[in-house]
């Protein structure tokens, strides 16, 4: 149930990664998507809202989305956790240089737990599932809780992540589009990995509607 549920939504950084709490309401425990820097502004944020990280979730390896991992696993003690293309993906040496060129920061550490595809995280009585949309990198997910998606850079309020980037491909990214996201419930909320759009927010339906490479890559086909 939605209720049940608590997220808080900021955008860390210079790149404005928004970092997400996604937390049990009735145990607090929570999951920190995303942590993408300003270790401290986060470590407050989980405080003050006296929430108990279990997981540190990324929903891909790009290293403005993970670049607090490490600072909030020597606070918290919990593990580290990227899907498994991804984890592989970004181990390799010279993926790791061609990465740190493009975006001018280090590539990621490796995880502790390589997601899988289905794959469901329980935390508390909330259960996070996995669902693999590659495209922008190999390894990118999106999170399902309680009708809520946190969709990284696969899917943004209006527009899609970059695919010019390594390891990226455009119709990979659309084929998990259509295979992955646009089957679930219309009023399922999408939380994006950037505000790049006109709300912070959006629908499934919405996007459905309005997201053109929703609607000329795979509905008009
Ligand atoms: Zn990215
Ligand atoms: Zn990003």
């Amino acid at each position: 149930m939605q209720s049940d549920v608590i997220i808080r939504q900021t955008a860390i950084g210079s790149y404005k990664v928004n970092t997400y709490l996604l937390a049990c309401a009735q145990t607090k425990k929570t999951v920190l998507i995303d942590p993408g820097g300003e270790a401290e502004r986060i470590v407050k944020m989980v405080r003050d809202e006296g929430m108990e990280p279990v997981y540190i979730l990324n929903t891909h390896g790009h290293a403005d989305h993970v670049l607090a991992n490490k600072q909030l696993q020597a606070v918290f003690s919990v593990p580290v956790c990227m899907h498994e293309a991804d984890d592989i993906f970004f181990a390799a040496a010279d993926i790791r240089e061609k990465s740190e060129k493009e975006l001018g920061l280090p590539a990621p550490a490796p995880a502790d737990i390589r997601l899988q595809d289905g794959q469901v995280l329980e935390v508390g009585k909330l259960r996070i599932k996995v669902i693999h949309t590659p495209g922008h990198t190999p390894g990118s997910v999106c999170f399902l809780a309680a009708g809520n998606l946190f969709t990284g850079d696969t899917l943004f309020v209006g527009d899609v992540g970059r695919t010019d980037l390594t390891g990226g491909s455009l119709d990979t990214l659309i084929n998990s589009l259509k295979e992955k996201v646009i089957v679930l419930p219309a009023e399922t909320i999408i939380w994006p990995g950037h505000d790049y759009g006109e709300t912070p927010t959006s629908t499934v339906g919405r996007e459905i509607k309005e997201n053109l490479y929703i609607t000329d890559f795979i509905l008009a086909d």
